[in-house]
């Protein structure tokens, strides 16, 4: 098995790089923010609370994002190439993860971290609720919230990663097939092939 996390603010490019990684390398992408708006859509119990939670800014609680992941893991082999894209997004959920995977044997063998300016990030999710598909990105006050989070909740779990290695950062606003270009210059030549 192979763990990348893909990491970086709101509007980074995240989830545009993973769908990538899957497409071309058939990497399997864990969005969990994904799942949630599918839970949304699907009107389950988890999906009205991810509802007003996600209209908000916030997050949903750590032991059900943790949960969540336990799930999608536990259905892939020893094979699989994982991309996890919104996840961890705090610091418990971090350490939670670490024990979900030592449990298992494994562990993250690289973290990437997309370093987009505040400005540009604005820009690209005003541009993206314009299309309609995400509430959370066609409100000022709920995006400004979102990085407020970001830096006091999901900083720390970069932090983390920084300290315990296998972290690279690379320039998340160039071109999409750029930046593409140079997270794959990251990532062993077996991952990518
Ligand atoms: P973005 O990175 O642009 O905020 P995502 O699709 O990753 O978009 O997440 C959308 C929302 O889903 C988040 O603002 C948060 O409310 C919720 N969410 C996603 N992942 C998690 C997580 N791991 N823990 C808690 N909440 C999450």
């Amino acid at each position: 098995m192979y763990i990348l996390i893909i990491a970086g603010p709101p509007g980074s490019g995240k989830s545009t790089q993973a769908a990538l990684l899957n497409q071309r390398f058939g990497f399997v992408h864990i969005s969990t923010g994904e799942i949630l708006r599918k839970e949304i859509e699907a009107g389950s119990e988890l999906g009205q609370l991810a509802e007003l939670l996600i209209g908000g800014g916030n997050f949903v609680p750590d032991d059900i994002a943790c949960k969540m992941i336990i799930n999608v893991i536990e259905n892939y082999n020893n094979t699989t190439k994982f991309v996890f894209d919104g996840f961890p997004r705090t610091l418990s959920q971090c350490v939670e993860f670490r024990n979900i995977l030592d449990s298992q044997n494994l562990k993250v063998d690289a973290f990437i971290d997309l370093d987009v300016e505040d400005e540009i990030l604005v820009q690209r999710l005003l541009k993206r609720s314009a299309s309609g598909a995400r509430k959370d990105d066609s409100d000022i006050s709920v995006i400004k919230h979102r990085f407020e989070l970001y830096k006091n909740c999901t900083l720390p779990v970069t932090e983390f990663y920084v300290s315990h290695g296998n972290y690279f950062k690379t320039n998340g606003s160039l071109e999409i097939d750029q930046v593409f270009g140079n997270i794959c210059s990251l990532l062993p030549p077996n991952t990518i092939n």
